[in-house]
């Protein structure tokens, strides 16, 4: 069976709010259609989109499982769809009290890729009036369009996902000597590599081998840092067409294929790899003197200079980025209720800041990071979810977190 067969587990169900903030209602939702929202989620960064959908079609790409992004994917130009004008989505990000001007990474084609929108992109820079550093996801080979239009404005940061290929695995459409074609044109440009975001994934078993000599070439043409992906399933009312997945050596055999964070409704498998695969990447890159992440939290920090939150998924994540800092209880609470949140107490516990919230009041990992973001530190709450409900969205809709909603969102039950 293909992709284009592929069996829709539930077609009109949404899952959760920020299901409903990734893709808008599905094609057969039969009622108000709802659109997707330019931004659905704030982790370390704002993941949005000015045009969603992408002809690649990567057989693993994460928005196949999504049954109101699945025909956004390899579906030729009718699958993109506009989100929003450049207009819009700035004043999105100027009026979600979530995003903080200035500060907040934006990342640019989340649910997409930056070659089929280029002029979008460009307008976008030219009127967005403040100094965040913008992130453009684009897996195909960089050229003379993109350096022209993005290479002078200092906060354009040029990201690419390189997949390794081998006889097991098919990888993407867009192979990686194409994308180094790419990346060696942005050097010779003159684009700083600090200003060159690598991916390597998704890799497992069947292309680790592949994985290893492509950061051996990324080091050699002055690629400074990476960070690498495991494996992810996503979850979003599509089944994964696990027999297609494993011809293509996606799915190898020897992953946990149902291991993900608890509480999280949207993957079936999370950015899985095998110990010996990622002891590979590991030695590689240090033996050719290139920088690797395991987690973004550390590429943005480290690579970027960004502040970023040292909760997840309401726990500290002390562990992979070292120890979070300490603040004042009485400013955590001070800016928690400027978001509207109204805590009874903040205290400190061994997993950081701990902010007890009134029952029915409910802090989404999108606000607990915002709030860990704004100190550098570990926040975390009694009253927690991953992801917000549709029941959440009321509160982001009342508070303004993210403004405004698409609309006929309260439609949707
Ligand atoms: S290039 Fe990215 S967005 Fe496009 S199909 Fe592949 S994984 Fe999905």
């Amino acid at each position: 069976m293909s992709f284009a067969d592929l069996v829709v587990a539930d077609a009109t169900k949404i899952v959760n709010g920020e299901h409903l903030l990734m893709g808008g209602v599905p094609s057969s939702w039969g009622k108000q259609p709802v659109c997707a929202a330019p931004f659905y989620k704030r982790r370390y960064t704002w993941d949005g989109d000015l045009v969603m959908g992408c002809t690649i079609g990567c057989d693993f790409c994460y928005y196949r499982w999504g049954n109101n992004t699945a025909d956004t994917i390899g579906k030729g130009k009718e699958g993109l769809r506009q989100i929003a004008t450049p207009q819009q989505v700035v004043q999105f990000l100027e009026q979600s009290r979530l995003f903080k001007a200035e500060r907040d990474i934006v990342m640019l084609c989340a649910r997409s890729d930056g070659s089929m929108q280029v002029g979008e992109i460009t307008e976008f820079l030219r009127i967005f009036p403040h100094q965040n550093l913008v992130f453009i996801l684009h897996r195909v080979p960089f050229g003379k369009r993109q350096i022209e239009n993005w290479g002078d404005d200092r906060r354009a940061i040029f990201c690419t996902t390189l997949t390794p290929v081998s006889e097991e695995f098919q990888g993407s459409p867009i192979k990686p000597p194409e994308q180094m074609v790419g990346l060696r044109r942005l050097l010779e440009a003159g684009i700083p590599a600090k200003r060159i975001s690598v991916m390597l994934g998704p890799m497992n078993s069947n292309n680790v081998a592949e994985g290893v000599k492509l950061i051996e070439e990324l080091a050699g043409i002055g690629i400074e840092f990476l960070a690498y992906r495991g494996c992810s399933i996503g979850n979003f009312g599509v089944a994964s067409e696990d027999d297609k997945l494993r011809k293509v050596g996606f799915l190898d055999g020897k992953q946990d294929e149902t291991s993900k964070p608890k509480g999280h409704q949207s993957y079936r498998m999370k950015n899985w790899l095998a110990p010996g695969v990622e002891a590979s990447v590991l030695h590689t890159a240090s033996e050719c003197g290139i920088r690797v992440h395991r987690h973004t939290g550390t590429l943005y920090r480290d690579e970027f200079g960004m502040p970023i939150p040292y909760n997840r998924n309401n726990r500290s994540r002390s562990s992979e980025l070292g120890p979070w800092r300490k603040v004042s209880p009485r400013r955590i609470d001070e800016y928690a209720r400027s978001l509207g949140y109204n805590p009874l107490s903040v205290r400190e516990t061994e997993e950081g800041y701990l902010v007890a919230l009134p029952e029915g009041e409910v802090a989404t990992e999108d606000g607990a990071m915002t709030v860990g973001c704004e100190f550098e530190t570990s926040v975390i709450f009694n009253n927690h979810r991953i992801a917000p409900t549709l029941g959440d969205l009321a509160f982001y809709a009342k508070n303004h977190l993210f403004w405004p909603l698409p609309e006929g969102w309260e439609t949707v039950r």
